[in-house]
């Protein structure tokens, strides 16, 4: 049987006041890149990448990206349902999102219940050291009271950006192979593998035929 390139698809998305560096932690992730001088999120922006959780077993992480701003929130409501994760970001030189934390942390578990949400903490930021408003020990201490990892983070010198993604998707990863958490119908938050290799082995005009519909490993 050919090998599926995915075992999982996991939905994550990131939250946390507009301009902690959500859009500039994906870029790094998903394109190695660094923008000084970034355009503000609008609504809601996705990007994705294969991480390997185990050697050989690669997980498709569907990365969605929300704006801070309170006119865009209803929009961001309707994300978290289809969500497995969070990746719940502030940023160190600015205590007000360190703040804003709990309200952010609320809002994601009202939205996705009745699922299991993993969240991981990312203070961001850390190549800014002089201008640190929140310590390393608070983030911490706000992590384990809420129970979730935490890692410090930056986008422009990509320190722990791939750790952190490692962290919440060897979780997730964790939880499923558990059967804690399950792929659900009518749920994005996890998906079961494609094969794309007996998939590409039927001819192009049948694809064409039966509407490009793709085989799916799921049970
Ligand atoms: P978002 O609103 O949360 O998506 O934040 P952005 O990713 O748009 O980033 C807001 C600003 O912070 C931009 O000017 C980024 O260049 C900057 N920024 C993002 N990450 C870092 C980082 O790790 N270090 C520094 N020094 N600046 C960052
Ligand atoms: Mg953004």
């Amino acid at each position: 049987m050919a090998e599926p390139i995915w075992l999982y698809q996991f939905r994550l998305i990131l939250i946390g006041d507009s301009t902690v560096g959500k859009s500039s932690l994906l870029r790094r992730f998903t394109d190695g890149k660094f923008i000084e001088y970034s355009d503000p999120t609008v609504g809601v922006d996705f990007f994705a990448r294969l991480m390997e959780v185990e050697p050989g077993k690669r997980v498709k992480l569907q990365l969605w990206d929300t704006a801070g701003q309170e006119r865009f929130r209803s929009i961001t409501r309707s994300y978290y349902r289809n969500s497995v994760g969070a990746v719940l970001v502030y940023d160190v030189t600015n205590r007000k999102s360190f703040e804003h934390l709990e309200s952010w942390w609320h809002e994601a578990k009202q939205h996705t219940m009745p699922h299991n949400m993993v969240f991981i903490l990312v203070g961001h930021k850390i190549d800014l050291a002089s201008e640190r408003e929140v310590s390393q020990e608070e983030g911490q201490q706000f992590a384990r009271t809420h129970d979730m990892s935490y890692l410090e983070t930056s986008a422009k010198n990509a320190e722990n950006v791939e750790k952190a993604f490692w962290q919440v998707t060897r979780e997730i990863y964790e939880l499923v192979e558990m059967g804690v958490i399950n792929t659900e119908e009518g749920w994005e938050g996890v998906k079961s593998g494609m094969m794309p290799r007996s998939y590409s082995t039927i001819p192009l005009s049948a694809q064409q035929d039966n509407g490009g519909e793709k085989k799916c490993m799921c049970s």
